[in-house]
C-alpha cells in the first residue's frame, strides 16, 4: 500500500518528468569564465550524425514547473588526441562534443547559457536525440581544399569537419581561420597546434581585429593574391578547386535576408560579399555552390 499523499505524488512525477527529460551525463573537459567544453554522455546509444550537424541540450526552467529550456549547439570535435597526435574517430567514443560560449545579454525570458556555466562533472542535462543540419561535407567534392572560418564557438562544427576531413580526404588541405573580436581565445588553442605539428596539410590561423571589416580585408587579400592565400592558407583560394564554410555571428557571415517568397537582399557587410565576387557561390539545398555556412543567430 502507498503512503504518498497527493501533494508527494505530484512532487514525484515531477521528478519522474525531469529524470525522464535529463538523460545524459556532463563531464567538464575545459573552462573559462566565458566558454566551456563539455563531453555529455548519453544513456542511450548514441545516434549516427554527420560532423557538422546541430543537436540540443536542455535543462528543466527554473520558473515554469514541468518546462525546459533548451538550444541548438553543433556537436564539436578535440579533432585529435594530444598526447598521441592520433585523430578522434567521433563514432568510437561515448560521447558527443559541444563548445559554449556564455551568453550574459541574452534575448530569451529565461537564457540556458548562464545555467549551463553552473554545471560540475557528473551533473544530469537533457541532449536531443536529433542531431540533424546540412552545414556538412557531404555535397563537398572530395578533392577540394576546405577553409573553415568562424567566430567564437562557431569553431564546433567546423572543428567537426577539419576532423573528417583529415581522416577521409588524403590530398586534401584545411585552413581554419578564427576571426577573433575582443581578444577572444579558443580553448581549443592547443589542439591547433598539435595538430599543425603534425598534420603538414593543417593551418590555422588567428585573425585577432577590433572589428568584422578586418576579416573581410584580409579575405580580399587571399582572394586577389594567390602567392598569399598559398602562403597563410596553404592553398589558393579559387573557387574551382576549394569549397569555404563559415560558422557563427551572422554579422561576420552576412548573408543574404529574404524579403519575400523568391526575393533576397544582399548583405553590404560580412564575408560572403567578396566570395561572390570573386566567384564562389552560396550551396543551398537545392543549387550546388562552393560556400556553406551556419548562422548561431
Ligand atoms: C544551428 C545552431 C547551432 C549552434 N551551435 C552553438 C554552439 O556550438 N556553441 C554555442 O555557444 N552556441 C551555439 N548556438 C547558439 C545557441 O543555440 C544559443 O543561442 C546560445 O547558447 C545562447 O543561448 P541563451 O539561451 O543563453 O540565450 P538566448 O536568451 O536564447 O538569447 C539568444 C541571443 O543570444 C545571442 N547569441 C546566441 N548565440 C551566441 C553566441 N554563441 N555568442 C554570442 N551571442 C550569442 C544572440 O543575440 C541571440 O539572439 C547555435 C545556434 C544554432 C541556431
Amino acid at each position: 500500500m502507498s503512503h504518498r499523499t497527493s501533494a508527494s505524488n505530484s512532487a514525484a512525477d515531477a521528478q519522474m518528468e525531469r529524470e525522464e527529460q535529463a538523460n545524459a551525463t556532463v563531464h567538464i573537459v575545459k573552462a573559462r569564465l566565458d566558454a566551456r567544453v563539455v563531453r555529455v554522455v548519453p544513456d542511450a546509444p548514441k545516434v549516427r550524425y554527420l560532423p557538422g550537424q546541430y543537436g540540443s541540450l536542455g535543462l528543466p526552467s527554473a520558473t515554469l514547473p514541468g518546462r525546459w529550456i533548451k538550444r541548438p549547439y553543433s556537436v564539436s570535435s578535440s579533432i585529435l588526441e594530444v598526447a598521441t597526435g592520433t585523430l578522434i574517430d567521433p563514432e568510437a567514443v561515448s560521447y558527443y562534443e559541444f563548445y559554449v560560449n556564455r551568453v550574459d545579454a541574452g534575448k530569451s525570458a529565461e537564457p540556458l547559457t548562464p545555467r549551463l556555466f553552473t554545471l560540475n562533472d557528473g551533473d544530469r542535462i537533457f541532449c536531443g536525440r536529433k542531431i540533424v543540419g546540412y552545414y556538412t561535407l557531404h555535397a563537398v567534392p572530395p578533392q577540394r581544399h576546405l577553409l573553415f572560418v568562424s567566430t567564437t564557438t562557431g569553431e564546433s562544427a567546423n572543428n567537426a569537419m577539419v576532423n573528417q576531413a583529415l581522416r577521409e580526404r588524403p590530398g586534401v588541405r584545411v585552413c581554419q581561420v578564427l576571426v577573433a573580436v575582443n581578444g577572444w581565445r579558443s580553448l581549443y588553442a592547443e589542439e591547433h597546434a598539435a595538430l599543425m605539428r603534425c598534420e603538414p596539410r593543417y593551418r590555422y590561423v588567428v585573425l585577432q581585429v577590433d572589428a568584422y571589416a578586418a576579416a573581410e580585408a584580409r579575405l580580399g587579400a587571399w582572394l586577389q593574391d594567390a602567392r598569399c592565400a598559398a602562403d597563410e592558407l596553404g592553398f589558393v583560394l579559387d573557387p574551382a578547386q576549394s569549397h569555404v564554410f563559415l560558422c557563427g555571428d551572422p554579422a561576420l557571415i552576412g548573408a543574404p535576408t529574404k524579403q519575400g517568397a523568391w526575393r533576397y537582399e544582399r548583405s553590404q557587410h560580412g564575408l560572403i560579399r567578396p566570395l561572390t565576387a570573386a566567384g564562389f557561390s552560396l550551396r543551398t539545398r537545392f543549387q550546388p555552390g562552393t560556400v556553406d555556412y551556419e548562422a548561431y543567430w
